[in-house]
């Protein structure tokens, strides 16, 4: 790691060390990563692979950390988030950095008179990570917008991605062979007033279902074919479960809360959700949630 942290400093690339992963998830869960980098521009990111490749350090990238359950030993090696915000409108194009919100890309799209993004205006993540899962909610998900993406391939080549074969909470980028720098989305023409009525609706959904005071990842399972995660939890009667700090919601049992405890008991509660629904229905629920680090 020294090594690495010596080419960093002589590359002038500004980075943290033993940055704590709960304060960069909105789990508020996991140890520190060993060296923390948020590049400001494309090059500084070329510049970190190949450190990251001439010393041999493991690399991970995040976006919001929105859908992480990082571990309680951390993350060894180089950490870096994409944090590239720029956006741009055109027509009904809208090209926008990795680390754009999903929230503000929303925005622009509705300023802009450009439906197609409003399903995507309450998901609290980046354009990067949004790709890379296939975000989606309210009936609508970003292969129905995406058009292509910009990034690096791990030699720091850039590459163009027409093609990522989305599928449910699923996009090629889940092979770890690239980081997203830029996407572009093709949207269509539409009323703004309508297209914010539509933001609105779907926020005030949220607020009424889900438990956005706590910490979470959202929906801690993927949905089963033909069900949902959190029917199934429900109807096994594990609302409210509690191990350690972790706590099935009480308000939306799809959602897995972190009150306090650590990743560990995070897990444990997953591990318990996924044996007691299997046991009762035979069905085996899948993480939707990323997990990262060492315990
Ligand atoms: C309250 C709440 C509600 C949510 N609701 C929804 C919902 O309705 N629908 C939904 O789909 N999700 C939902 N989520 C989950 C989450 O917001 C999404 O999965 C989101 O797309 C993750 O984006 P992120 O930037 O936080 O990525 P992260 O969680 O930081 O990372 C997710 C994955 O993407 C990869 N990644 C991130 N950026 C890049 C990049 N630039 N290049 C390559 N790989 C990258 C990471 O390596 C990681 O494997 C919710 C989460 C919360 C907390």
């Amino acid at each position: 790691m020294e090594r690495a942290q010596d080419a960093l400093r002589k590359a002038g690339i500004h980075f943290l060390t033993n940055e704590p992963m709960s304060k960069r998830t909105t789990l508020r869960l996991g140890g520190p990563a060993d060296v923390f980098c948020t590049p400001r521009h494309i090059e500084e990111l070329r510049m970190i692979l190949a450190i990251a490749r001439e010393t041999g350090t493991p690399l991970t990238v995040i976006g919001q950390g929105s859908n992480l359950l990082v571990l309680d030993g951390g993350i060894r090696g180089i950490v870096v988030k994409a944090d590239f915000q720029q956006v741009t409108a055109d027509d009904m194009i809208l090209k926008a950095g990795a680390g754009c919100m999903l929230h503000r890309l929303s925005e622009v799209a509705a300023a802009h008179s450009l439906a197609g993004l409003a399903f995507a205006s309450g998901i609290p993540g980046t354009v990067g990570g949004a790709v890379y899962m296939n975000a989606g909610a309210y009936g609508g998900e970003i292969s129905q917008v995406f058009r292509c993406a910009h990034g690096l391939t791990m030699d720091g080549e850039e590459t163009e991605m027409t093609d990522l074969h989305f599928s449910y909470r699923h996009s090629d980028l889940q092979d770890g062979s690239c980081i997203v720098t830029e996407v572009t989305f093709s949207l269509q023409k539409g009323d703004k007033a309508e297209i914010r009525k539509e933001m609105s609706e779907y926020q005030k959904k949220r607020e009424e279902k889900q438990p956005l005071g706590y910490p979470s990842a959202g929906s801690t399972f993927k949905r089963p074919e033909g069900d949902y995660a959190a029917r199934l939890i429900d109807s096994c009667g594990l609302r409210g479960l509690k191990i350690g700090g972790a706590q099935v919601s009480e308000k939306h049992a799809g959602f897995l809360l972190n009150l306090g405890g650590t990743a560990k008991d995070f897990i444990s509660l997953m591990q318990e959700v996924q044996k007691r629904v299997y046991l009762e229905t035979g069905i085996l629920l899948e993480p939707e949630v990323r997990i990262l680090g060492e315990e």
